[in-house]
């Protein structure tokens, strides 16, 4: 039998901690979501190498290391309500909820939102909430957010999203010019119409496509 426990301690030491996650509540979170369930059937078993794998549908789940990174780049204290644009298997979904009070997600793809919805049931993340819709444009009925995170690569930061924080708020979101490659960006909102935004990390994720985002 796997010894998935095992695994995922040592991803949490080597690809986690050993790059330089510190936060608690982010490390604590990783120990504990069971990665291997949000994998399609039989793939369970490379849940814990350190890249993105296929999910279904041309989409990916992210890197522990990304997961974890974009979790920390939120700097959440627990409590919060958090938004995640680009629902995926679920993963970073159930990782959010570990630290947040209410995290509220949305998939473009029908078939992958029913998925993880099914997975966050059984694993019993009933703080998590899954809608089928186009990301780009938020969830205005249940702003404002303590953080906002996307998990898909925009041409520009959605002002639908920046505008959906509250103040003090952060968005954590892949920008970048071509569809593959980006800069992850943390934008905080510092007043009514004011911004500050920071430069994290070069990566690469799978496209943003929405009204706000790429055109499909
Ligand atoms: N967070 C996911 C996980 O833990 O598995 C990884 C998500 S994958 C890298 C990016 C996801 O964003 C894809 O499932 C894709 O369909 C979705 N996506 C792309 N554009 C979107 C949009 N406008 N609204 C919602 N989801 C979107």
């Amino acid at each position: 039998m796997t010894d998935y426990p095992g695994q995922r301690e040592r991803m949490v030491r080597r690809q986690i901690a050993g790059r330089g996650v510190r936060s608690p509540k982010v490390l604590e979170a990783m120990r504990k979501v069971p990665r291997e369930r949000f994998l399609p059937q039989g793939q369970g078993v490379r849940a814990y190498d350190d890249a993105p794998l296929p999910i279904g549908d041309g989409q990916t789940i992210s890197q522990p290391y990304i997961v974890a990174y974009m979790t920390e780049a939120l700097a959440l204290e627990g409590g919060e309500k958090v938004l995640e644009i680009g629902t995926g298997s679920g993963y970073a979904a159930a990782v959010l909820a570990e630290i947040a009070a209410e995290v509220y997600t949305i998939e473009r793809i029908e078939a992958l939102a029913t998925m993880a919805s099914t997975v966050l049931d059984d694993l019993g993340y009933a703080n998590v909430h899954v809608r089928h819709a186009d990301g780009t444009l938020g969830w205005p009925e249940q702003a404002p957010f303590d953080g906002i995170v996307v998990t898909a690569g925009g041409p520009d930061v959605p002002d639908a999203l920046q505008y959906q924080l509250k103040i003090g708020g952060r968005l954590v979101i892949p920008v970048g010019k071509t569809t593959w490659y980006q800069q992850l960006v943390r934008v905080t909102r510092i007043g009514e119409a004011e911004f500050r935004t920071e430069d994290l990390l070069p990566v690469r994720f799978v496209p943003l496509i929405g009204e706000e985002g790429w055109a499909s």
